[in-house]
C-alpha cells in the first residue's frame, strides 16, 4: 500500500518528514522559522477559496482523524450545520494520554504553528469564530510554548480580528486539563472544558450536532489539524500520492520500548513495523520482538507474526487489531506479557471515571485477577473468568475506555495463553520469581 515510487527503496526513503521536517532546527517553534518552511502558505490558499470548497478539498484529500479512530476529517467538518444561527466551535484534542502515545506533545513542542495554522483554516471552513486547544495538563513546558506561539500569531494578524484581511474573526483559547485520561474522550473533554467533572456524554448526539455549550462543534486531534496546512499548500494529489486509497497520506509513528532508536518516525501510511524497525536500528542487540501494540495499549496486541502488516486502518484491521494512535510499543522476549497486561489493566482501572458499571466494576475485577495470576495465586478457571469479564465490558461501557481495557486481555490470552498457564501451574512469574510475592 505504499506509493509506487516508495516501494523497494532504501529505508531512509520511506520517511516522509513533513510535520517533523525541521524539529531539530534552532528555535523551530517560532513563527520566523515556521514561515521559512511554507508556514501560513496553506492558510493563504485556503482563504482564497470559499469555506465550502475548503471542506470539500480536505474531504477529497482523504485525511482521516489521527487521534485513533480514523474518522474522515473533511466529513466531520461537513456535519456542522450552516445557517443555523448558533455559534460553531473547533476544539482541538491535545489531551494525548493513551499509553505509549507520544506524538502530539512533541509536535506541539517543536512545531506549534502548524497546529495554529490548521486551526485558522478549519475555523474558516466551518465558520467558527472561537477555537479551543485542550492540552494535557501535566506538560507545562508545552503549555508555555503554545501560549507564546498563540501570542505571536495574534501579533502577526493570524488570529484575532479580520485574519489577514479575510473578514474572519477568530479567538483561540488554550486550556490545560488536570491530567485525567478520560478527558481525552471527546465528550468528557467538552464537559471538562465547560467547567464540569470530565465524564463522557451519551452519543448520539455527536459533538457535530451538540458539542461545546450544546452548539455544533468539531473535535479534532492535534495531528489531524496540523496536517491540513500542508495539504492545502502542496495539494490533495500530493497527499494522496502516499499511503493507500482508503488511508492516504503521511503520519507520525511513535516507536518505543526495546528498540535501538525509539522516537517519532514520520512516514507514509501503510509502512510496516519491519520497515520502521530497519530505520530505528531494530530491537536491542541480541533480542527479538515478542509482542507489540499498533496503537497504544487499547489496541489488540500483535506478535512477531505481524511484522509485515501494513500500518494503515485497513491493513491493521484485517489482521485483527486497530491502528489507533500508531504508538508502536515493542517488547522483547525478556518481557512478561502477564506483567505488561497487569500494568495496563491497573492504568484503566485507575483512570475509569466510574460513570458506568461495566467499566467501573469490570476493570477493578480484572486487576484483582491479573494480580493474583501474576503472583502465582491464580487458577485455570480464572482465564475464562478474565475473558468473561472483558467480554462484559467490551461494547457495553459508556465510552471507548472500557473497550481499551478489554483489548489487552483478549489479545494476550489469544497469543500467550500458555504464558498465563505457566504462571498458574508454576505458582509464580517464570520471568521474575521475585514479582510473585509482589501482591502477596
Ligand atoms: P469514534 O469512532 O466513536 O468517533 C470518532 C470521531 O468521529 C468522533 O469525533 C466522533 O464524534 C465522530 N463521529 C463518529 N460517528 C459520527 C457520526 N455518526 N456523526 C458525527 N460524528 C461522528 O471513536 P472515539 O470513541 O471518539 O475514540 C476512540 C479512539 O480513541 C480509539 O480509536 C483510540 O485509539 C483513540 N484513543 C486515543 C487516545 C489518545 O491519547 N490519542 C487515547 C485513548 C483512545
Amino acid at each position: 500500500t505504499l506509493a509506487p515510487e516508495l516501494k523497494d527503496t532504501g529505508p531512509e526513503k520511506l520517511l516522509a518528514p513533513v510535520l517533523s521536517a525541521f524539529w531539530d532546527e534552532d528555535k523551530s517553534w517560532t513563527l520566523d522559522v515556521y514561515k521559512r518552511h511554507e508556514g501560513y502558505e496553506g492558510l493563504r490558499k485556503a482563504l482564497a477559496m470559499s469555506p465550502d470548497d475548503v471542506i470539500a478539498y480536505v474531504k477529497e484529500s482523504g485525511l482521516r482523524g489521527r487521534g485513533g479512530a480514523g474518522f474522515p476529517t473533511g466529513m466531520k467538518w461537513q456535519f456542522i450545520p450552516q445557517g443555523d444561527g448558533k455559534p460553531h466551535y473547533l476544539v482541538v484534542n491535545a489531551d494525548e494520554s493513551e499509553p505509549g502515545t507520544c506524538k502530539d506533545i512533541p509536535l506541539l513542542f517543536a512545531n506549534p504553528h502548524s497546529l495554529i495554522e490548521g486551526i485558522v483554516i478549519a475555523c474558516y471552513a466551518i465558520r467558527s469564530s472561537h477555537a479551543f486547544i485542550y492540552l494535557r495538563g501535566e506538560v507545562v513546558p508545552v503549555l508555555r510554548r503554545l501560549h507564546e506561539a498563540v501570542r505571536e500569531a495574534y501579533a502577526a494578524g493570524l488570529l484575532g480580528e479580520n485574519v489577514l484581511g479575510s473578514g474572519l474573526d477568530l479567538e483561540l483559547t488554550v486550556h490545560a486539563g488536570a491530567g485525567a485520561y478520560i478527558c481525552g474522550e471527546e465528550t468528557a473533554l467538552l464537559d471538562s472544558l465547560e467547567g464540569r467533572r470530565g465524564q463522557p456524554r451519551l452519543r448520539p448526539p455527536f459533538p457535530a450536532v451538540a458539542g461545546l455549550y450544546a452548539c455544533p462543534t468539531v473535535v479534532n486531534n492535534v495531528e489531524s489539524i496540523a496536517s491540513v496546512p500542508t495539504i492545502m499548500n502542496r495539494g490533495k494529489d500530493w497527499f494522496r500520492s502516499m499511503g493507500s486509497e482508503k488511508s492516504p497520506g503521511f503520519t507520525l509513528y511513535s516507536l518505543s520500548g526495546h528498540v535501538v532508536r525509539p522516537g517519532q518516525y514520520e512516514a507514509p501510511m501503510g509502512i510496516t513495523l519491519r520497515q520502521l524497525l530497519d530505520m530505528s536500528g531494530g530491537m536491542r542487540p541480541g533480542h527479538r520482538l515478542k509482542f507489540w501494540t499498533p496503537g497504544g495499549s487499547s489496541t489488540p496486541m500483535f506478535t512477531d507474526e505481524h511484522l509485515d502488516v501494513p500500518l494503515d486502518y485497513e491493513g491493521v484491521g484485517a489482521a485483527g487489531s486497530m491502528l489507533g494512535t500508531k504508538a508502536l510499543q515493542c517488547f522483547d522476549e525478556t518481557t512478561c506479557v502477564v506483567r505488561a497486561v497487569t500494568r495496563w489493566t491497573e492504568f484503566y482501572a485507575h483512570e475509569s471515571c466510574g460513570k458506568c458499571t461495566p467499566c467501573r466494576e469490570g476493570t477493578y475485577w480484572l486487576v484483582q485477577l491479573m494480580r493474583d495470576i501474576e503472583a502465582g495465586k491464580g487458577r485455570m478457571s480464572d482465564l475464562d473468568k478474565l475473558n468473561d469479564i472483558a467480554d462484559n465490558i467490551n461494547g457495553k461501557a459508556f465510552c471507548a475506555l472500557g473497550d481499551g481495557a478489554a483489548s489487552p486481555i483478549f489479545s494476550s490470552l489469544k497469543y500467550f495463553r500458555e504464558e498465563y498457564e505457566q504462571h498458574i501451574t508454576g505458582r509464580g512469574c517464570p520471568f521474575d520469581p521475585a514479582r510473585s510475592t509482589a501482591w502477596a
